[in-house]
């Protein structure tokens, strides 16, 4: 946020709070009024990191912030964001979403020359390429930093006088630049962040762009040469909100169109079309508009529990299935419906679903997923665990079927999907569910390579044929 004449850390926190689904370990916010940077970070929610005591005690017209869902480094304090660090032009802070796969290669590098890192995780490298070459200017140290990076970064970097935000080169990971009511500017992670904050997306950044913000204005650079794009598919089908817009498209839109499509491919007889809430709904209502078969809410959803599949471990995410769903029983008794859910990751999921409307008496369930199978880890930000734990990596559709006690079971294909999006398959990511990865992964990637001295990454062999673990921050 560059909020001239306004306090930047309130609307910063608006501007979080929309963007709360990205990450729910920990939230920052650094703010700065022109030289001293302040910063507040801790584990939790937006809400329960921030209140009105702590936001007063961040004065300043500039700040960055930052919701962490980690993928490189555990979930811990000192891998939350923003990362302050010291610079020759002053202080610094750093906000990356997105994962990079030269993390251990590039550590080694930069210890070697000297540095000395807090934290274990991929975005901290960044912060301190960005410091080393802070004698260059801002801008070109961001371009600097951008040659020796690897991977899926959107970042967002705060400097005395400047904010900086920059997008790598294959534009894995989303941001868009904006203008604020009364004066001032903004960039986020999506469009949905503007909203509260009576923000105007101006620009989705392009691959290998940068955009600088300071007293003479906004201004869009060329920080690396772009690469083809790829785009996280993952984003709209699942990611990011559907009252976002990428690519031009509203996502809510793509997963209507998503599930109208899934109706064309896996027809079948069925009472009702019924989602799993939230992120089920859209591609629902367009499989049941496409199908004729009349739409209905089937099970209602916790409004205060996170979204499972970001919960780190197995046994938070099994307890938490049940905690945020609890079917309708007249809905559902007797009928044979049709669950339309964005994705199976591990299935366990959809399984505890699947058990749960059986149990409230459904008679068939008819499974319809709008995410292609995924087969293959993701290097590039989405925690999609080791290729052992996908289901559709190790079983085959039947199997998965029968793992999930679904009466029949139709995921989306890949064209259906990108189709939906209406933009060329060339421009998006489909590593998760074709193997091609868009950005060569070396052999070094592991989730906590620098965690108790284990160099996790340096044992890690990640190829097709054996893919490994993930991450993201
Ligand atoms: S591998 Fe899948 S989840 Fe990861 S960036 Fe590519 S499309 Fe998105």
């Amino acid at each position: 946020m560059f909020t001239p004449g306004r306090e930047a850390a309130r609307l910063t926190f608006f501007g979080l709070f929309a963007l709360q689904h990205r990450g729910q370990e920990s939230a920052g916010i650094a703010v700065s009024d022109g030289g001293l940077v302040r910063m507040h970070k801790d584990m939790g929610l937006v809400s329960q990191v921030f209140d009105e005591t702590i936001l007063s005690g961040l004065p300043g017209t500039m700040a960055v912030g930052h919701t962490r869902y980690s993928t490189t480094g555990p979930s811990a304090l000192r891998n939350a964001q923003p990362i302050f660090c010291q610079s020759v032009v002053g202080d610094i802070a750093v906000a990356h979403n997105g994962n990079l796969v030269n993390t251990v290669s590039l550590r080694h590098e930069l210890e070697a020359e000297g540095e000395v890192f807090d934290s274990s995780s991929d975005s901290e490298l960044i912060a301190r390429l960005l410091v080393r070459n802070m004698h260059l200017g801002p801008e070109h140290a961001v371009a600097a930093a951008m040659r020796r990076l690897k991977g899926a970064y959107s970042c967002t970097v705060l400097v005395p006088g400047m904010l900086i935000g920059f997008r790598d080169p294959n534009g894995v990971r989303p941001l868009v630049a904006g203008t604020l009511p009364e004066g001032g500017y903004m960039m986020a992670s999506e469009s949905c962040a503007f909203a509260p904050v009576d923000g105007v997306v101006q620009h989705e950044l392009e691959p290998g762009e940068m955009v600088i913000v300071d007293a003479d204005g906004m201004r869009f650079a060329q920080g690396a040469p772009a690469d083809r794009k790829a785009m996280c598919l993952f984003e709209f089908i699942y990611f990011a909100r559907p009252d976002s817009e990428m690519y031009g498209t509203l996502l809510y839109s793509a997963r209507e169109r998503m599930g109208a499509q899934l109706s064309v491919e896996h027809p079948i007889e069925a009472d009702l079309v019924v989602p799993v809430p939230d992120s089920g709904v859209p591609a629902a209502i367009g499989y049941a508009q496409a199908s004729g078969i009349p739409f209905r809410e089937g099970m209602m959803k916790s409004r205060y529990i996170h979204r499972t599949f970001i919960a780190p471990d197995q046994k938070l995410r099994e307890r938490g299935v049940r905690m945020k769903l609890t079917p309708l029983v007249p809905v559902i008794r007797g009928q044979r419906i049709i669950l339309v859910d964005d994705s199976i990751v591990r299935a366990t999921t959809t399984k505890q679903i699947v058990r749960l409307l059986f149990e409230a008496g459904a008679k068939e369930i008819h499974v319809r997923i709008t995410a292609p199978p995924i087969k293959w880890p993701c290097f590039y930000g989405i925690d999609m665990c080791s290729k052992d734990e996908l289901a559709a990596a190790r079983m085959t559709l039947d199997e998965i079927r029968d793992h999930i006690g679904a009466t029949s079971l139709g995921y989306l294909s890949i064209t259906g999907a990108v189709r939906a999006v209406g933009r060329p398959e060339g421009e998006f990511c489909l590593a998760c569910f074709n193997g091609d990865y868009p950005i060569a992964v070396p052999d070094e990637v592991g989730r906590d390579p620098f965690e108790g001295g284990v160099e996790v990454g340096r044992m890690a062999a990640v190829n097709k044929s054996q893919p490994e673990l993930l991450h993201m921050d």
